[in-house]
């Protein structure tokens, strides 16, 4: 299923001819998918957005709008998120599960980090001079900025199984490699 995921999402930045980051989500949400995004208080729900089907519509929620201005990231997560439920689920109407949305989250990250955005960038930085200077952590702020996404989206894709580009424990540490993991951290099972 992921693979499939995987190559929706490309699908879509194939056909919008997007060959650099960032990806802006609400760009897509309404040039490929004709989706509106429109924003309203939700009542008696704090989820962030939600998407409408019948309408083509993603509302999000005004009541967090503050957060979303303050974080570009949480916002295009969000919106992708929600692009993923349209290309996804938009058949299963009214249901919810923990699988559907684990799918919608891999939906966003494929689309708005992409394998191969990821890997060049990630590489512009061991071509510097100044790369062994650089903390990972500051490396993946940089990433996450570059992106327009969140920290901990980022950190999460660069540690994924498909890339390993960076190494993190258990506790959330980073590592610069394969070995310094192995090393400090005590652990064998990598993910
Ligand atoms: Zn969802």
């Amino acid at each position: 299923m992921s693979r499939n995921i995987e190559m929706l999402a490309n699908k879509v930045l194939q056909a919008e001819k997007i060959s650099k980051p960032p990806i802006n989500a609400e760009r897509i949400a309404e040039f490929h998918f004709a989706l509106d995004i429109e924003w309203t208080n939700f009542k008696n729900n704090d989820a962030a957005a939600q998407l409408s089907v019948s309408d083509k519509k993603i509302y999000m929620n005004e009541s967090r709008a503050d957060k979303f201005r303050a974080n570009c990231g949480l916002k295009n997560f969000t919106i992708a998120h929600e692009i993923g439920h349209w290309v996804l689920h938009r058949n299963l109407v009214g249901q919810h599960s923990p699988k559907i949305e684990r799918e919608a989250e891999k939906f966003a990250t494929y689309l708005l980090m992409p394998e191969q955005f990821v890997r060049d960038e990630f590489a512009k930085f061991n071509s510097d001079a100044l790369s062994d200077y650089f903390p990972v952590d500051r490396k993946v702020s940089s990433l996450a900025e570059t992106f327009c996404v969140s920290y901990t989206a980022m950190r999460i894709r660069l540690s994924q199984w498909e890339l390993k580009l960076i190494y993190v424990d258990k506790d959330g540490k980073i590592y610069r490699s394969k070995e310094e993991f192995l090393e400090q951290s005590g652990q064998i099972r990598l993910f």
